[in-house]
């Protein structure tokens, strides 16, 4: 993704005076094939919409999206439906994903025959062979959703998500609305498919919990923006955003000794019709000077794959390695 912006609303007239919304500001970046690549943030701070526009469900304002060098962007609605195979989603409710008028067979079936994929009774079996893939008896196939817990719904999604054979999967908050028991029961289904069918993941998510243990890298979004991009095992070992290790702070740990006591988030998420100037967390942010005011920090190159948006992550990585060892 190269620059993607998505602004809502912003019409001016008599009858409507919506302000507009800036859900996606100036996003780029690239995921490899393979890979599982999260996406995580405070609900607002435009995940999803980001995770959409990757697959062009909704229009970029701005920018452009490339699949497999190719920029999907600029692509006519019949041209991009035959991408739509590779491309799926999965959403957080199953529940409202899932046509309730239709059986779970035919929800599966749908993108099969849609794709052309296999025809009379082979369409059947292969609606069998996808519930077993996704850990569903063959029998539900004549059963309606709302015979299934949230789990087993989310599983659904999954088999149909896998119907039309595709390379990348995005799963937006794909376990958020599931108990946590049923959650890592999916996120292991989400892995091992992964292998199996060698997908591209990309999770949305909320929780820098659920992703740690699953995710290659991680971009961390705050109010439409990319603020710190990073493999996963240094950004739990060492963020280097100020958000991001607000974010950690927030995450419980086993042994509250391990770390120096985490700084809490003040106040609330700016709105998103009303950004703030300058570096957009610096309403929130412990290290906030006059330059963070003034100018938005981009994106910088932090070594080891990790990029970081804050003018002066240097020295508050600096000042972190210090208290984390006054604290040992
Ligand atoms: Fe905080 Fe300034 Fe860095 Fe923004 S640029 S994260 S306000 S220190
Ligand atoms: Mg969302």
């Amino acid at each position: 993704a190269r620059g993607l912006v998505k602004r809502f609303g912003g019409r001016r007239g008599i009858f409507d005076s919506s302000p507009t919304v800036h859900a996606v500001n100036d996003v780029s970046l690239r995921i490899a094939r393979g890979e599982t690549f999260a996406i995580v943030g405070e609900s607002g701070c435009g995940k999803s919409t980001l995770g959409r526009l990757l697959l062009r469900l909704i229009e970029a304002s701005e920018g452009e999206v490339l699949y497999e060098g190719q920029s999907i962007t600029a692509l006519s609605q019949r041209e991009m439906r035959r991408l739509r195979r590779d491309l799926q989603i999965i959403f957080q409710d199953p529940f409202a994903s899932l046509n309730p008028r239709m059986t779970v067979g035919d929800i599966i079936a749908e993108p099969i025959r849609l794709h052309g994929l296999a025809r009379g009774k082979a369409v059947q079996a292969r609606v069998t062979e996808l519930l077993g893939i996704v850990g569903l008896r063959a029998e539900y196939a004549d059963r309606y959703p709302h015979e299934f817990s949230g789990g087993q719904r989310q599983r659904i999604g999954i088999a149909r998500a896998l119907a039309g054979e595709p390379k990348l999967i995005i799963g937006d908050e794909p376990v958020s609305a599931l108990d946590v028991s049923i959650q890592a029961q999916v996120i292991n289904l989400l892995e091992d498919l992964k292998d199996r069918f060698g997908l591209t993941l990309v999770i949305v998510a909320h929780d820098l919990a659920v992703i740690r243990h699953m995710s290659d890298r991680v971009a961390v979004m705050y109010l439409g923006e990319i603020v710190e991009l990073s493999p996963v095992d240094p950004l739990y070992e060492q963020p280097l955003h100020p958000y991001t290790q607000a974010l950690l702070g927030a995450i419980p740990r086993p042994d509250p000794k391990d770390r120096a006591a985490p700084k809490l988030l003040q106040g609330d998420v700016p709105s998103p019709t009303d950004l703030p100037p300058g570096c957009r967390f610096h309403t929130r942010c412990p290290h906030a000077r006059q330059l963070c005011q003034e100018i938005r920090p981009v994106l910088e190159d932090a070594g080891g794959g990790r990029g970081v948006a804050c003018h002066f992550w240097r020295e508050i990585a600096q000042m972190e390695t210090a208290t984390t060892q006054r604290a040992r």
